[in-house]
């Protein structure tokens, strides 16, 4: 029985204590199906993922949810996409609609919830309380309401769809990821303000960023990809996205990272500014006669590239193409966006006082060749030589630099979804 499985003769001289004992074991190494949620205040993302394969099954989305005129649309691997308009009152309406379409038994694609092994939620502010993923219980549930000041729009959604979940299917295992956890090794020189220090003691400001799964992931699959140790290396990931965050990643852990307290912090994103004297945000309310809260909105949904390019667009594929045009207000958008890019990289060049690898990965980062190319114009000093048919490849984790380029630039398409999958059983698998 070295390998686990029992034989028939096993089966039949085994006490039925030790058959329970032994079936959990193999339980516990088994593949499972793991159903991966992202709860936002209105919309929620889901997929399940088999963790054996590590396949997607089907994955959708319910929009609208509180919303007249909600819809939920589901795909099942390889099947047709389809599109539901239906009543979704509130987020347990929403799951339970996304349960019915995994278990249709049309286009269904498990038998029961049974076969749902675990759920993996997507959680966005952890602060300092959650430097790892959890297995969700009372206290942690607590312990996430307890940040909910750090991320309102966020944090709340999380705990709806977490409890949602709870309500229909309590006796599956939960697991929270948390978008903050990566970033919690960051030393105290990185994570601090310039502001008076009972801020930090009262408030806990400091910064926390994001879009920590996408970074650990992608810079752990570079060192994969490259046949490193992921402990030797020193990594610099450009998450480009809609929200948009750098993070430099020195021995594998993350050592700095360009999101704040909010997203707001750091690179220039689709409708975000990033980084402004913050002197602007009174200014501005003077000038426009606006409240602060209305500076924020400005900041948050109109500026970044929108703003940048005239409203021309926040999306990257309008901006490319005037680009190519010529358009004065493309051309300000992307030079301004990449410049900020590289010099997010370069602080972080000198924060781990060198780089082996640099990265590109999100909706920008993987499918926009003349953005990598800008960004990486401004890194000569660090030997980068773009290898240019590599650089237009889509889809696959890449390297995009010659053989003799000093530091090596890759394109790695990161996987949210995959990687709370897999912390989730880890923990509960
Ligand atoms: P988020 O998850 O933050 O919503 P994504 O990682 O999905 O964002 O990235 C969305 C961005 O990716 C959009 O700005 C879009 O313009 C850009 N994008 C997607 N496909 C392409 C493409 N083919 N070329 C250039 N940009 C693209």
């Amino acid at each position: 029985m070295g390998n686990g499985l029992m034989s028939n003769r096993d089966r039949r001289e085994c006490p039925a204590a030790l058959r329970a004992a032994i079936r959990y074991e193999v339980k516990g190494n088994a593949a499972m199906k793991v159903l991966v949620i992202n709860c936002g205040s209105s919309s929620l993302k889901f997929q399940l993922i088999d963790s054996g394969s590590e396949q997607c099954l089907a994955k959708g989305l319910c929009e609208r949810i509180g919303i007249e005129g909600s819809m939920i649309t589901y795909a099942p691997e390889g099947g047709d996409k389809e599109k539901t308009v239906t009543p979704m009152p509130d987020h347990t309406e929403a799951i339970r609609l996304v349960l019915e379409a995994l278990t249709n038994p049309a286009t269904g694609v498990v038998k029961s919830l049974e076969e749902i092994g675990a759920v993996g939620h997507r959680v966005v502010h952890g602060g300092e309380k959650f430097a790892e993923s959890v297995v969700i219980d009372d206290g942690v549930l607590a312990a996430v309401e307890e940040c909910n000041d750090l991320a309102p729009l966020h944090n709340p959604a999380n705990l709806i769809g977490i409890n949602a979940c709870k309500k229909l299917m309590p006796n599956t295992p939960m697991v929270g990821v948390f978008d903050t956890a990566f970033h919690q090794t960051m030393p105290e020189e990185a994570y601090m303000y310039g502001l008076p220090y009972e801020y930090y003691q009262k408030y806990k400001i400091r910064r926390y960023g994001f879009h920590g799964t996408s970074h650990s992931y992608v810079s752990a699959k570079a060192a994969e990809v490259l046949g490193k140790k992921y402990e030797d290396l020193k990594i610099i990931v450009c998450h480009l996205g809609n929200g948009a965050s750098v993070s430099a990643v020195k021995n594998g852990k993350c050592v700095d990272t360009s999101m704040g307290l909010t997203p707001l912090e750091g690179l220039i994103m689709g409708t975000r500014s990033g980084d402004i004297d913050p002197a602007i945000i009174e200014f501005l309310a003077h000038k426009e006669d606006r409240s602060i809260d209305e500076i924020m909105s400005v900041l948050n949904k109109k500026s970044g590239v929108l703003g940048l390019s005239g409203n021309l667009s926040s999306d990257f594929r309008d901006l490319e193409d005037g680009y190519n045009r010529g358009d004065a207000n493309a051309v300000r958008a992307l030079n301004t966006y990449c410049y900020r890019v590289a010099k997010y990289v370069g602080s972080y060049v000198a924060a781990m006082n060198g780089v082996d690898v640099i990265c590109f990965t999100a909706g920008i980062g993987e499918n926009a060749p003349l953005v990598r190319n800008f960004v990486c114009g401004y890194l000569g000093y660090l030997g980068v030589e773009l290898d240019q048919e590599a650089n237009h490849k889509r889809g696959e984790d890449i390297v995009i630099t010659t053989p003799d380029s000093r530091t090596t630039v890759m394109v790695i398409p990161t996987n949210e979804e995959l990687a709370i999958a897999r912390e989730t059983v880890r923990l509960v698998g």
